[in-house]
């Protein structure tokens, strides 16, 4: 098997490294894909201009039809274009992509061109309202109410976990309008987070970064228009978000691969003992095994890409890759922490920190790798059932 690039496919990817090259600043160490990092004061102002300018160049939803912003380009290119930006920790890309999914899938002509057209400009962002106190890893525990009345819905009760939430323009809300039937009972609302009622409150995390909103509703009026697909069959937009959040373990992957080349950089270029790092044979076989894993990955990665490609089911690939790339993403940051040592856990504002104090956040911050976008578990589940191994129900 071959998986080199054709020179149509290494072209386009020059053209995004220049375009990442010029967009970012000088010695740009990179972040962490998704909305915690863009809570950050020094980098959500460069988040937002980044998603603007992929608006601009249509490379938001590239692959989607021209009526709503996309460029009906072939799937490889996006790849290339998630690769890239992730490998260079760029900021901009946003979980609304996969809320175009969603929409292109189950929403109304009206609502492609009103909600798709705004995310793939780059104008509007979104966050996703799935988990709840008690609704985490069983999404069909949800309880926030919505009553329909007149021409609107009217939604009570709370979200949490919503990543980015206070950032965002829109939430995808997943809510109960049926309390009888706890499977077909669910509906899905996208909401204008302006909408009166609605309260957030920012919760921090051990990074410091306060990325997670809890949301509450206290009869917030959702307009007819706003709900996606039919009264009570959310479940089927449901089942359709997880694989809508596929890219999620590519990002992870081509992320970890960036720490590892700035782990080898360090290891080639210091000292400790007198002696090079990169020469002990324990730091040597520890980046050896590293690379083989993110190695790997990768290769799931062109999997994916391929089944995609053939339009053949990818629900096993995007689970493997979700579950490696969490894995591997807590694996890189825990080495660095160990070649790093003493420095490892330095903040990134210490004089002598290394390598921009970016192993002590990823450390803290990957611990949520396995859990965000459904737990690693829950993917075994699914790579165990009837799209995976097949194994029969517990
Ligand atoms: C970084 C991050 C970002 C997130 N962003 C969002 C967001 O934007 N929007 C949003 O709605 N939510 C978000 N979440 C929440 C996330 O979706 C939930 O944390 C996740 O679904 C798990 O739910 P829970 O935390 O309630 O854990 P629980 O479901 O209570 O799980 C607890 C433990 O039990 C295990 N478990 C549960 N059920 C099973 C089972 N059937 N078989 C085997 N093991 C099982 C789980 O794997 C886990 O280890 C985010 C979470 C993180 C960490």
């Amino acid at each position: 098997m071959d998986f080199r690039y054709t020179d149509d496919e290494e072209a386009f990817r020059k053209e995004v490294q220049q375009f990442i090259n010029e967009s970012m600043p000088p010695g740009w160490l990179g972040v962490d894909p998704g909305p915690e990092e863009e809570t950050r004061e020094d980098v959500g102002p460069l988040a937002r201009q980044m998603w603007r300018k992929l608006g601009q160049k249509s490379w938001i939803g590239l692959t989607l039809p021209k009526a709503y912003g996309g460029q009906e380009a072939p799937l490889w290119k996006e790849m290339i274009l998630l690769q890239e930006l992730a490998y260079r920790g760029a900021p901009g890309m946003d979980t609304a992509i996969a809320q175009v999914d969603l929409i292109l899938t189950f929403g109304t002509e009206e609502q492609k061109r009103r909600f798709v057209v705004p995310i793939t400009r780059g104008e509007v962002k979104w966050a996703i309202g799935m988990s709840e106190p008690n609704a985490g890893s069983d999404t069909f525990a949800v309880q926030l109410r919505a009553v329909e009345e007149e021409d609107y819905f009217v939604l009570n009760g709370q979200k949490i976990w919503s990543s980015g939430a206070h950032n965002a323009n829109y939430e995808m809300v997943y809510a109960r309008t049926d309390p009888e039937n706890k499977h077909m009972g669910l509906s899905v609302f996208m909401v204008d987070l302006k909408s009166p009622g609605i309260t957030l409150r920012q919760i921090p995390q051990m990074t410091g970064i306060p990325a997670f909103c809890e949301v509450f509703f206290d009869n917030v009026r959702v307009p007819k228009e706003n709900l996606l697909g039919e009264k009570n069959g959310g479940w089927q937009v449901l089942l359709h978000a997880f694989g809508a959040e596929r890219t999620y373990g590519l990002f992870a992957i081509y992320n970890a691969k960036r720490y590892l080349d700035h782990l080898i950089q360090y290891c080639n270029e210091t000292h400790v003992d007198g002696q090079l790092l990169s020469k002990d044979p324990l730091v040597r076989n520890r980046l050896a095994q590293m690379a083989i894993e993110i190695e790997v990955g990768c290769n799931l990665g062109h999997e994916l890409n391929w089944q995609a490609i053939q339009g053949q089911p990818t629900v096993k690939t995007s689970n493997q890759i979700k579950v490696h790339g969490a894995a591997i993403a807590q694996r890189v940051a825990n080495l660095g922490m160990q070649i790093l040592g003493l420095y490892g856990p330095l903040h990134e504002r210490s004089k002598w920190v290394r390598l921009g104090g970016r192993f002590s956040h990823e450390y803290l911050s990957t611990i949520g790798s396995s859990l965000a976008g459904g737990t690693t578990e829950n993917s075994k589940n699914h790579i165990a059932g009837r799209a995976g191994l097949g194994l029969p129900k517990k």
